[in-house]
């Protein structure tokens, strides 16, 4: 681990399995509770300095961008060891991770003189928090990652950073990484099992906790942080759906539509997961999808012609194929794939699932894996209706060869992000976070900076 700039052996380890082959691939650290204070005692010494210095932050930011794009192929081999990813989409995550790096390191902290008069001077600026502690999960375990540290370390904050127990080893390397570009104390970074991260949210130190999981923990942190009025920022689970309209051309956007659903195996928190598809359309649509399905290469990520590795762990891909084996019990007809590949690993067919209606687990809750729902509709205002009545409100969109009508019935959906004809498009300026129980707060952008800092304002009187 990365603690206070030096390297901590754990006196326990846990086995991290690879899920291609389901066996043990390494074993990572699990941090006492000591170890957590030593970490949390470290971020909170290292926070005086680094506040006070935003011209050696930017640097630092820069220098840790560009040793990410230089080891991006070494610490995305990690990657697919743990999380499942084919190597060029893990490399590309790291390369990613250092954009947002860039991106943060040139970002105006944003500060406002509101007025200015013979009586006073007042000025609103934006000052750090102290420590942040920062949660992710394991789909994106590098990004996510530094989706938080990136504009929390450009703030001023110092970071204790806890990967999930699935994928912890890119960030026990991004922390090893960096150690050469930021002070001993800016970035630690612990592993351990989910007991670690609840610590964490109890712990007296941090005044952020800025989390990205599942709905049920990001309750269990919100409740963990209230009782000491931490602020958090949650980037819960969603439960996408895309609506077709009557005059979209299925060939034409099936791809677009099986990329937005099935990118890194389904496990995005915004990808499509149903699709709404108009009754006269709704054969066209099924067949479009599942002849994609059929075409994806699935395989060991460290293969070079694979596109979809396997599930990420054992307990998902036991829930995907559950969901769709209820589906399919309750009539729904797998129109491609429908079950788990017969190999060791967490291997699962790109399914496309026909014939299957609101009501069905697998339309109303989050699957987070390759198992599509394609829903008939005949009422736009009815698939409108049954698409907001969910809990969830992180992303959706609206496809259509009437793009400007296409905007209008996406400006009707309940969510963070309301894309057309396209899905999954996202920027390191472009805010990004979910609403209803997909979320509080936003990541990115200088939106996404704002939730590191808490505003100050310097009143200065002239008389
Ligand atoms: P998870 O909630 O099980 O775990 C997330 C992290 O929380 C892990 O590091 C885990 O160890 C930790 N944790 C567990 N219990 C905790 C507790 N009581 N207190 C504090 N931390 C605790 O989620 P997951 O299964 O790793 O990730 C999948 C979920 O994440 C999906 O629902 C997905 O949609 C969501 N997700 C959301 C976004 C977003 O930006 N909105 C992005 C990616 C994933």
């Amino acid at each position: 681990m990365t603690i206070g700039g030096a390297a901590v052996r754990a006196t326990g380890t846990f086995g991290v399995i690879n899920p291609a082959t389901g066996e043990v691939a390494e074993r990572a650290p699990d941090a006492s509770r000591d170890q957590l204070d030593a970490a949390m005692t470290a971020a909170r010494a290292a926070y005086p300095a680094w506040r006070r210095d935003e011209a050696a932050r930017r640097e630092a930011l820069l220098a840790a961008a560009d040793l990410l794009f230089a080891r991006s192929e070494e610490i995305g081999r990690i990657l697919t060891l743990e999380q499942g990813k084919p190597l060029t989409d893990a490399t590309m995550e790291v390369v990613g991770a250092g954009v947002w790096l860039k991106y943060f390191a040139g970002l105006e902290l944003p500060g406002e003189v509101i007025r200015d008069d013979a009586d006073a001077r007042v000025e609103v600026v934006r000052r750090p928090m102290g420590v942040v502690a920062a949660i992710t999960p394991w789909n994106y375990p590098l990004l996510l990652a530094v989706w938080k540290l990136a504009p929390a370390l450009l703030a001023g904050n110092t970071v204790v950073l806890k990967p999930s127990p699935f994928t912890p080893l890119s960030s026990l390397k991004l922390g090893e990484v960096l150690r050469g570009v930021l002070p001993p104390g800016v970035l630690n970074v612990v592993t351990g099992g989910d007991r670690l991260g609840a610590w964490m949210t109890a712990h007296e130190v941090p005044r952020k906790i800025s989390f990205t999981g599942s709905v049920a923990t990001g309750k269990r942190v919100a409740a963990a942080a209230a009782p000491d009025l931490k602020r958090v920022t949650l980037e819960l689970g969603g439960n996408d759906p895309a609506i077709l309209l009557d005059d979209v051309d299925p060939g034409a956007v099936a791809a677009r539509l099986f990329g937005g659903a099935f990118q890194n195996n389904g496990q995005v928190c915004s990808a499509i997961k149903r699709v709404y598809a108009p009754e006269a359309l709704y054969g066209d649509v099924v067949d479009a999808l599942a002849e994609q399905a059929r075409a994806a290469r699935v395989g060991d990520g460290m293969r070079e012609d694979v596109q979809y590795g396997p599930i990420n762990n054992r307990p998902q891909y036991e829930r995907v194929g559950e969901l769709v084996a209820e589906a399919v019990a309750g009539g729904a007809r797998a129109a491609a794939g429908g079950g788990p590949i017969d190999r060791p690993g967490y291997f699962f067919e790109p399914t496309i699932l026909a014939d299957v209606a609101d009501g069905a687990r697998i339309v109303d809750e989050e699957q987070f894996g390759p198992a599509l729902p394609v829903i008939k509709y005949t009422d736009l205002d009815e698939a409108l209706a049954r698409a907001n009545g969910t809990h969830f409100g992180l992303s959706g969109s609206v496809w259509g060869t009437d793009a400007d009508r296409a905007a209008e019935v996406a400006a009707e959906l309940e969510c963070g992000t309301a894309w057309v004809n396209t899905h999954l498009a996202l920027s390191p300026s472009q805010p990004f976070g979910g609403i209803k129980w997909s979320g509080v707060g936003v990541e990115n952008g200088t939106w996404g900076l704002y939730g590191f800092t808490e505003i100050q304002v310097i009143h200065r009187s002239k008389t």
